[in-house]
């Protein structure tokens, strides 16, 4: 028996529409996670919980009383951009779109639910959770700490990611870490405004504040022999005092964004630009306050649950592309690998595809039932191992 029969395929990229033209930011995924209730409810699972970390549902499968439980992850929030497509199922919501595809993760693994449906495991446990506000990177910490994920307990968690730039549908390897760890760093510099007739009265942080523009990128080179792997350093933002040009300014405020693609090595980044960045208000008399935001653990894959993936797709005939470095993006999921064995495989969205984020992106239907099947034959391997 396939493992999707009749019109599901059809359900399916009607759904993946849907969440097209009815895309939601995050944290306001009301409507999107509604719509993948319903849809999962006819797959009758064993429990469904809702209200996860915000509107994350998980439906809960019990397949028998021995075997792991394996968490299948998906995300579904749209981003801030307009898109500029036109055909028929682009956003109906102005100024948000689903520009990363998380309406077909979300749909593939409504197409998980079914296929289960159709063709049931027989060991373990399966969670599909449909997880909110991935893009701010606040949805998997809140799914994870929630008082009723505690009920679920995996073994083993698993995720994609579709990959434009990559052959359509080829999956996308890499045993250690996956995605970088990332953090927003916010620096606050205090000193003392004057009249720009008079800056010698008061105390601009404007040295300070071009100083540390340039030597906070400069930190992974000048301090390399601290990183085991890839650090970077970028500068996201910077402010200095108002538009007022009677006014030497007395505030700043400087945005960077630190990546790595070890946990440990963000513990080292984050403690240089710290120093860096104390070492230069007292030198320029400022006062500095820190603090961050948007902080992503690095995504690090377990080496057998890859394997596994790896006996899968050559069992099925899919591709596999072992990629060599790991990405600089960050995914929220590196919270789930930081908590459980984890995997996050990339699926090729099409070489031609235009990247995440691009406000002409959309996700390629093609891909889907080749991730379905992906998916569904490593649960059951894992399952049975
Ligand atoms: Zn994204
Ligand atoms: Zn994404």
């Amino acid at each position: 028996m396939e493992l999707l029969i009749n019109n599901q395929l059809k359900e399916l990229l009607a759904l993946r529409k849907w969440l097209h033209k009815n895309p939601e930011l995050s944290g306001k995924e009301k409507n999107t996670s509604q719509k993948l209730e319903e849809f999962i409810r006819q797959t009758s699972p064993d429990k469904i919980i809702t209200g996860l970390g915000g509107y994350g549902v998980a439906a809960v499968y019990v397949f028998g009383e021995k075997g792991p439980t394996v968490l299948v992850r998906a995300d579904m929030d749209a981003l801030p951009i307009d898109e500029v497509n036109t055909f028929a199922h682009k956003s109906e919501v102005e100024g948000v779109s689903h520009k990363c595809g998380h309406d077909g993760h979300s749909s593939i693994l409504a197409g998980l639910a079914l296929a289960l449906k159709n063709k049931p495991l027989s060991n373990g446990r399966i969670v599909l959770l449909f997880q909110p506000e991935e893009e701010t990177g606040q949805g998997a910490a809140k799914v994870i700490s929630d008082e009723a994920f505690k009920m679920i307990k995996p073994d083993y968690a698993i995720a994609l990611h579709n990959l434009p730039g990559f052959e359509k549908a080829a999956i996308v390897l890499k045993d250690g870490p996956f995605a970088a760890a990332s953090t927003g760093m916010i620096v606050n510099i205090k000193g003392a405004s004057s009249h720009a007739a008079h800056p010698e009265q008061g105390n601009s942080p404007v040295k300070m504040l071009s100083q540390a523009m340039q030597e906070i990128p400069e930190i992974p080179e000048k301090k390399s022999s601290k990183f085991k792997d890839f650090a970077l350093a970028t500068i996201i933002h910077a402010k200095l005092g108002e538009v007022a040009f009677g006014t030497n300014p007395g505030k700043a405020v400087l945005m960077a964004t630190l990546r790595t693609f070890y946990n440990d090595d963000m513990k080292v980044l984050v403690k240089e630009a710290e120093r860096l960045v104390k070492s230069l208000a007292e030198e320029h008399k400022m006062k500095v306050e820190i603090s961050y935001t948007e902080e992503f653990p690095a995504t690090i894959n377990d080496k057998k649950l890859n394997d596994t993936i790896r006996q899968v797709c050559d069992e099925l005939g899919e591709e596999i592309i072992e990629i060599d470095e790991a990405f600089r993006w960050s995914e929220d999921f590196g919270n789930f690998t930081s908590n459980f064995k984890g995997v996050l495989f990339g699926i090729g969205a099409g070489i031609d595809s235009p990247g995440l984020h691009n406000n002409d992106y959309d996700f390629p239907d093609e891909i889907l039932p080749h991730a379905v099947q992906v998916f569904y034959h490593t649960i059951k391997k894992i399952s049975n191992a």
